[in-house]
């Protein structure tokens, strides 16, 4: 029998409405936080609000527009291009400890709400440069988290050793595959399901799904 509340940090785009279904199935109660820090395009809050309705998941959205003040980037600010690192370096949309505000954020939330699970999407396979997504950072902030409201949260971490075609198959494992291709939002121009197909963030969704429906047909 499912127990517990859960929460997931919820962006709208194909990882988190992955976790989005795995908290769903896993857990009693889930309830969604989603982080406006005036991202490029508003379609991204608009889209975490469809499929929270949809789903009939509870959302939180909390403004942290704080960010864009305290590390202006090609994600919230329109004159700077979306680049991908280039020679090691970190992607042109690096917000340095964005997912530890996140996260840090999540938790105090969830505690509110008493959940005991927050559910993240970050994944090390894909590791662009982000410091905070990696396996060993979430561990940390777990014990931070715990030790900072004398809690004993949880952090899950469904996607951490999935590549993006095995993101596409647990989508699909948990039912969930057809809803995440249409309804989900990755892409950067802000165009949801399968994107404008020319930003980084389409680019890596394409070639995940194409790797998948390949292996599904071989199957
Ligand atoms: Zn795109």
């Amino acid at each position: 029998m499912k127990k517990d509340k859960a929460l997931v940090v919820f962006s709208g785009g194909q990882d988190s409405t992955t976790c989005l279904f795995w908290a769903l199935e896993k857990f009693a109660e889930v309830e969604a936080v989603t982080f406006d820090y005036n991202q490029r395009h508003k379609a991204e809050i608009d889209c975490a609000k469809q499929i929270a309705s949809e789903l009939g998941v509870k959302h939180h959205i909390l403004d942290m527009s704080l960010l864009n003040q305290l590390a202006p980037n090609a994600l919230t600010r329109t004159d700077i291009e979306v680049k991908d690192g280039e020679n090691g370096e970190l992607p042109s949309t690096f917000v340095p400890g964005r997912n530890l505000l996140f996260l840090s954020f999540a938790g105090v939330l969830a505690s509110q709400i008493g959940a005991r699970h927050i559910i993240t999407g970050v994944c090390e396979t894909d590791f662009s440069g982000y410091p905070d997504c990696r396996d060993i950072f979430i561990k940390s902030l777990n014990v931070t988290l715990n030790l900072s409201m004398d809690k004993n949260f949880v952090l899950h971490t469904p996607l951490m050793w999935l590549n993006k075609e095995e993101t596409w198959k647990l989508a699909d494992d948990l039912g969930a595959f057809d809803f995440v291709r249409k309804k989900t939002l990755t892409c950067y121009n802000g165009i949801i399901a399968d994107g404008c197909g020319e930003c980084p963030a389409c680019k890596l969704r394409q070639k995940g799904l194409d790797d998948y429906l390949n292996t599904r047909k071989e199957l």
